[in-house]
């Protein structure tokens, strides 16, 4: 069976609640699809008032994190049960952001998986590699460990249902898009890697995004793919851009 497109915004920490409202409704009718998930990914702040403003369409709320602990003395942190109860179908985890300004770790990335799970949200697992590994030829080498930690005792029903972001680090926020070839080599690679992890119903179940200055331009021949499943979208997704990127076709 076909694997549904998913097209998904971050938004970084951008938009104060009311500014989010807005973009949503100038959103709203741009990203009307029957054929693609679409999930906005908003700060942690704005999640309420957008789950409000997204009633009744098709756009699925997402967060940008989420601590794997249930709850407790973590001052600043938010759990997957608040994100649950305000309305939240997806996780970004492990994104390159948080991973190099924040500390994450491929360890503390599964943690979160695993949480995500148990409450029954989807993660939306990022990996790439930086500029350096890249020409150094261990992009693979790099992305697997990523995926292979990540996915730690995760079982092939949960991956099955997951999201994986493959986002080259030098692709983020620089309007330096990889290549088609590049992207499709990677999330085939990625799947690959899945396919020995698991099993190949497992490899060809699980979606896999491309992420790094996606805009309306390039998204048509990323997404047509055999293994880019969709985008994980920065900048572009606070612009009516974001309605052209859903709707690549
Ligand atoms: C991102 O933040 O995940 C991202 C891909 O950003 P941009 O599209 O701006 O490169």
């Amino acid at each position: 069976m076909a694997r549904r497109k998913i097209v998904a915004g971050n938004w970084k920490m951008n938009k104060t609640p009311s500014e989010a409202v807005a973009l949503v409704e100038e959103l709203k009718p741009l990203v009307a699809s029957d054929d693609v998930d679409v999930v906005f990914c908003v700060p942690a702040i704005d999640i309420i008032p957008v789950a409000e403003a997204v009633k009744g369409t098709n756009i699925a709320v997402g967060a940008e994190n989420m601590y794997f602990e249930e709850k407790g003395a973590y001052t600043g942190e938010i759990s997957p049960a608040m994100l649950v109860d305000a309305g939240v179908k997806y996780v970004v985890l492990g994104h390159s952001e948080r991973r190099e300004y924040f500390a994450e770790t491929n360890e503390t990335v599964n943690k979160k998986v695993l949480k995500a799970f148990e409450h029954g949200i989807t993660p939306i697992m990022c990996c790439g590699e930086s500029l350096e590994q890249r020409e150094q030829g261990v992009t693979m080498d790099f992305i697997r460990q990523q995926v292979k930690v990540g996915l730690q005792n995760v079982t092939a029903e949960q991956a099955k249902t997951m999201v994986i972001a493959y986002e080259p680090i030098w692709a983020i926020g620089t309007g330096k898009t990889a290549t088609t070839e590049q992207a499709q080599e990677v999330c085939a690679g990625i799947r690959a890697c899945i396919a020995e992890v698991y099993d190949d119903a497992t490899a060809e179940a699980i979606r896999i995004q491309y992420g790094g200055s996606v805009n309306a331009a390039t998204a048509p021949e990323l997404f047509a793919q055999a293994d880019i499943d969709g985008g994980l979208v920065g900048g572009a997704a606070l612009k009516p851009d974001f309605g052209k990127i859903v709707n690549y076709k």
